[in-house]
């Protein structure tokens, strides 16, 4: 990979993409196809966002013409589908701040201290850094990450495990429809018998529990028992304050998310409730050269959809190549027919 750096250090670029979700993943195909390169920054350690961190192993339905993918496959499929145009990323760096260092150029750098030059910026960043809301269990700290997980990474190590999913969401039903079949023994423990979670889902979880297949209980976790992180047991308060003792090995308490800005809000951009604002005909931020795609942004009628984002990026890309290319004329042309498209994706 020839990475142009200038003389401080600076790495030079048409476009700097913050965020490698699938959104900013499928950025790099539609700017790939106008010649605009790309270099992505992501905070986590691995690309894919919220399909690979929050749920690799569920399936999606509605990606066009992909009848069922799962949060990992899509990732994958995005990262074979960007191979031609040589992205390059840089992993487990925050960026924090964006200085206009010309009409457009900017300076952007990374809490490790990285430095960008680029001539577009695109923010892909999702809901920012998400961070699941801890249950208010006190002593649940030293359990996290060992018998308490907030995401279901790998489905294979909750097999044959005794299990406590907690919580009354989509994110507790699917895990629970999902885990049941490998689990040894699954109860789910929400505070209420009444669920926010798709009324198919409910249904299904529903039918388990009248089979036999699945615990249900009605209260709140109020304390841990176990040792050196590893859960021997929970127990719940029901809602006539009686205790109960639940053996088991892990609990997955599903309380939602925390969507943390963080840095985006310093950018000097138009928010909405957290939310960048953008036109709906380049996506294009409040400052000349920024763009804001994804779950990111707002715009009249938004919604947060993987396909929306998609959309998104194809419009920006438009504009973003009077940016880089002013003085080129843009001519509009079809994968399907196009050799010097297909050139481009080494195919002809
Ligand atoms: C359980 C669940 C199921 C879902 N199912 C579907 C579905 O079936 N169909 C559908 O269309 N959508 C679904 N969604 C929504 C979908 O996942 C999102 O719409 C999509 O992930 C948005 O993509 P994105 O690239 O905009 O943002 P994200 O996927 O959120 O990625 C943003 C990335 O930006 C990074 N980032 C943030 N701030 C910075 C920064 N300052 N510097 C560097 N990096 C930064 C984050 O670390 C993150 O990796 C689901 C979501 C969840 C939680």
């Amino acid at each position: 990979m020839n990475i142009r750096v200038d003389v401080d250090g600076a790495i030079k670029t048409d476009a700097l993409i913050i965020g490698a979700g699938p959104v900013g993943l499928f950025a790099v195909f539609e700017l790939g196809l106008l010649d605009i390169k790309a270099h992505l920054v992501d905070i986590l350690d691995k690309v894919g966002g919220q399909c690979a961190e929050l749920y690799p192993e569920k399936p999606i339905y509605d990606i066009p013409g992909i009848p069922y993918v799962t949060g990992q496959g899509l990732t994958d499929a995005l990262m074979e589908q960007i191979k031609p145009f040589g992205p390059t990323f840089h992993l487990g760096e925050m960026i924090e701040s964006i200085e206009r260092i010309g009409d457009p150029l900017f300076r952007v750098t990374t809490d490790r201290g990285k430095i960008f030059e680029t001539k577009i910026i695109v923010i892909a960043a999702g809901g920012g850094s998400f961070q699941p809301k801890r249950p208010p269990i006190q002593g649940i700290e030293p359990y996290e990450n060992t018998s308490v997980f907030y995401a279901v990474r790998r489905m294979e190590q909750f097999r044959d495990r005794r299990l406590l999913v907690v919580g009354g969401g989509d994110s507790a039903l699917d895990w629970t429809l999902n885990l049941q079949p490998i689990a040894k023994r699954l109860t789910l423990v929400h505070r209420r018998d009444d669920f926010r979670a798709a009324p198919d889902s409910v249904n299904k979880m529903r039918a388990l529990v009248a089979s036999g297949a699945i615990d249900l209980r009605i209260g709140q976790v109020t304390a841990l028992e176990g040792a050196d992180g590893q859960l021997t047991a929970a127990v719940v308060k029901g809602n006539d304050g009686a205790l109960t003792t639940l053996e088991c090995d892990a609990m997955l308490p599903f309380f939602g998310l925390t969507m943390k800005l963080g840095p985006v809000a310093n950018w000097g951009l138009n928010l909405e409730e957290n939310l960048v604002t953008v036109d709906t005909e380049k996506f294009e931020t409040s400052e000349p050269g920024i763009f804001a795609v994804g779950d990111i942004n707002t715009y009249p009628g938004k919604i947060k959809l993987i396909l929306c984002g998609f959309h998104e990026v194809a419009l920006m890309s438009q504009k973003a190549h009077r940016y880089v290319f002013p003085d080129k004329r843009l001519v509009f042309q079809y994968t399907t027919s196009s050799t010097s498209l297909q050139k481009k994706l080494g195919v002809a």
